[in-house]
């Protein structure tokens, strides 16, 4: 017979060592920087990829009114588990026809999901086993370290260099292939780091890619139409063999982050994907479907006038050609122009936080009010002496950010 305990005196209920392995770089530093807030001071907040935490960069309306009128037309029920049918056909012309040339697209081969990060977490639990690798770029979006290891695999990172603009280190991709690499992550343009891929360097990686017939080549393009080289091409497009799936959404080039819409996008020249398609389809299925209404505000997006988005990415341009000047005048940080995205990944060339990222990101925002991520955040190995700089904010703001830093790394 089992018997009662009394519930006072138990120790906690712990949670699984998976949910306790979870970091999230970003959001993390965002808790004492809240401790500063509530004791009433202001924090110039760097840290978050999210347009819409700064001023001037606000959801183009004719998004807002699709979406509003889907609520009033009561499209607020359950949608099909793979999106509505009209979204997935927008998406699938949208990638046929992307800058510099796309692929064959189907409306089939879209899969909507909540966000980019949902459509990551189905796309690991329709792909990894106990053992499996996925080899990613270091430093990259924290997501993909810390979501593999739930499925018993695990993230190994690939180098960027840090002394050439953050490209991509094919040799280091190809030494670190094997019969386990499952997926293989391209993240272009590159968060944290702001990187371009150029074609060639695509084409490299397929040539990589093709040696090992297991693994997919997984292309996170969510800032795809923030390209300031002129030089991005989609990464399926150049693939005539080797299986990509392509994640876009939303969140980013579109501005609603919060709408929490993305998508996965497959594409398999090789015929090679049917039992990862049925995997990734089972899983949608069991979690019924991502927001209805928020569907067709993207679906207005993707079709309507994209005009705007030039006006948009000059103030992000303006953004960033600010900050590399203030920041390569000042002492103790450098960094390169980033080719694209909203990030730049600044090395600290002080003596005193050159090792000590965490520690710079922490002292700041307690001394000076500026809030940073800590490069190794994003890689303990690739990202450490770096700190990540959100260029959104205003000019003045901005402007402030760099007279703060600089008395910081003087004083
Ligand atoms: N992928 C990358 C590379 C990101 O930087 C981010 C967000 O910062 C995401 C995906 C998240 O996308 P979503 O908001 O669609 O989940």
């Amino acid at each position: 017979m089992s018997k009662t305990r009394s519930i006072e005196n138990v120790d906690p209920i712990p949670s699984s060592q998976r949910a306790a392995r979870v970091e999230y770089a970003i959001r993390d530093v965002v808790i004492p920087a809240t401790a500063l807030e509530a004791e009433g001071h202001d924090i110039i907040k760097l840290n978050i990829g999210d347009p819409l935490a700064y001023p001037g960069l606000p959801t183009p309306t004719h998004m807002i009114d699709a979406y509003v009128r889907a609520l009033r037309d009561q499209h607020n029920g359950y949608s099909p588990s793979y999106g509505i049918p009209d979204l997935r056909a927008a998406i699938a012309l949208d990638e046929c026809g992307k800058p510099r040339g796309g692929w064959t697209c189907q409306p089939e081969d879209v899969y909507v999901c909540h966000g980019v990060t949902e459509a990551l977490q189905v796309l690991f639990a329709a792909t990894l086993e106990q053992g499996d690798e996925v080899l990613a770029p270091g430093p990259h979006y924290p997501p993909y370290l810390a979501y593999p290891q739930m499925f018993g695999a695990h993230t190994v990172e690939y180098r960027l260099d840090p002394n050439d603009g953050w490209r991509l280190d094919l040799e280091d991709i190809s030494a670190k292939m094997n019969d386990r690499t499952r997926l293989l992550v391209l993240i272009d343009p590159n968060n944290p780091t702001g990187n371009v891929c150029e074609p060639h360097e695509i084409d490299a990686v397929l040539e990589i890619a093709r040696k090992w017939p297991n693994c997919i080549v997984v292309a996170d393009e969510i800032y795809d139409r923030m390209d300031f080289t002129g030089h991005k091409v989609s990464i399926a497009s150049r693939s005539t063999d080797v299986p990509v799936i392509t994640l876009n959404g939303v969140a980013k080039v579109y501005y609603a982050p919060g709408w929490r819409i993305g998508y996965m996008a497959l594409h398999d020249p090789s015929n090679r994907l049917d039992s990862v398609r049925d995997g990734i389809e089972r899983l949608l299925r069991s979690r019924l479907c991502a927001s209805t209404p928020a569907q067709h505000g993207y679906l207005a997006g993707l079709t309507g006038d994209k005009e705007w988005m030039n006006e948009y990415n000059a103030k992000v341009l303006a953004r960033r050609d600010l900050c590399i000047q203030r920041i390569n005048a000042i002492e103790g940080i450098e960094v390169e122009a980033p080719g694209g995205a909203f990030y730049m990944f600044a090395r600290l060339t002080h003596p005193r936080w050159m090792d000590r990222d965490k520690d710079f990101v922490l002292d700041l925002l307690h001394a000076e009010h500026v809030l940073l991520v800590h490069g190794s955040g994003f890689s303990k190995e690739y990202g450490i002496g770096h700190v990540r700089i959100v260029y959104l904010g205003d000019l003045e703001i901005l402007d402030e950010a760099f007279v703060r830093i600089e008395r910081f790394l003087t004083s």
